[in-house]
């Protein structure tokens, strides 16, 4: 789940649980809360939801003088019911509203689920440094020049670091990339301008574009759905030994570092 899914999903949240109490709490998987399960328990028992915002791969749920922090690691199905309905068969994490709805998350591998006072919320780590999102109106392409130019490592690594810019993974990158010309392997301070416009250009476009596609073909959003974001949009992500869409040139699949890349040789050239 990247920032569209998360984008999506908390704003289904929000028409959903905003102004509910949470009224019972289920934790089967204890580790990924940042305190034992009684005490955090005891803390959101009463309380009411009063927002829900994104924020990159985060979604933040404000129960006034709290926050509950969550994020979905490899993947996580956060799924609402309602008092009738039949809750999926595999959750880990359950929550139940005063009205009996609520909402169930089964994890993939791991997640967060940690809980901060509101005034000592700078002081988790995980989220304290997180960038802006592309989605802010704050991303321009001069805010992104002036990102850049402290920088030296390679590209792509810096698109994934959540503390310069908050919700692109591994997924998305991939294209985003391709779009630009750029090889995930180019390194900060060779891109011209041009090369930088073009990037802020398809950071933007392939989030949006995925948004307005309802997210990831493979993701369920809050009711279930799956989004309809997939091969048909991908242009070389995930599309090794098939034909570039823009030169015919065979995609590759290449190591960088921890991660995969799909790329075109031609079109993406490492060398510049
Ligand atoms: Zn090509």
């Amino acid at each position: 789940m990247e920032l569209p899914e998360l984008t999506i999903l908390s704003s289904q949240m929000r028409k959903e649980i905003v102004g509910k109490r949470i009224s019972k709490v289920e934790v089967a998987n204890p580790k990924c809360l940042n305190m034992s399960f009684e005490q955090f328990q005891k803390t959101v028992i009463g309380k009411t939801i009063k927002s829900v915002e994104s924020r990159g791969k985060w979604i933040f749920i404000e129960l006034g003088s709290h926050l509950l922090l969550f994020n979905p690691g490899m993947g996580a199905d956060v799924i609402h019911f309602k008092s009738h309905d039949k809750l999926p068969e595999k959750y880990q994490i359950r929550f139940t509203l005063d009205d009996e709805t609520g909402f169930t998350i089964r994890v993939w591998w791991f997640c967060y689920l940690h809980l901060m006072p509101e005034n000592k919320l700078d002081e988790h780590k995980l989220t304290a440094k997180l960038g802006i999102t592309p989605l802010d109106e704050r991303f321009t392409s001069d805010y992104f020049k002036q990102l850049l130019s402290k920088k030296r490592g390679n590209i792509k690594s810096f698109l994934l670091d959540q503390k310069n810019i908050a919700g692109i993974g591994n997924v998305y990158v991939q294209d985003i990339l391709f779009n630009a010309k750029l090889h995930p392997k180019r390194k900060i301070p060779s891109l011209t301008d041009k090369e930088i416009d073009a990037l802020h250009k398809s950071i933007k476009s392939v989030i949006n574009e995925s948004i307005k596609l309802g997210g990831l073909a493979y993701e369920k959003d809050f009711y279930g759905n799956k989004g309809s974001y997939g091969a048909k949009q991908f242009k070389i992500a995930y599309k090794p030994g098939q034909p570039c869409p823009t030169c015919q040139t065979t995609i590759q699949k290449i190591k960088t570092g921890s991660t995969s890349s799909f790329i075109c040789p031609n079109c993406q050239s490492p060398d510049k």
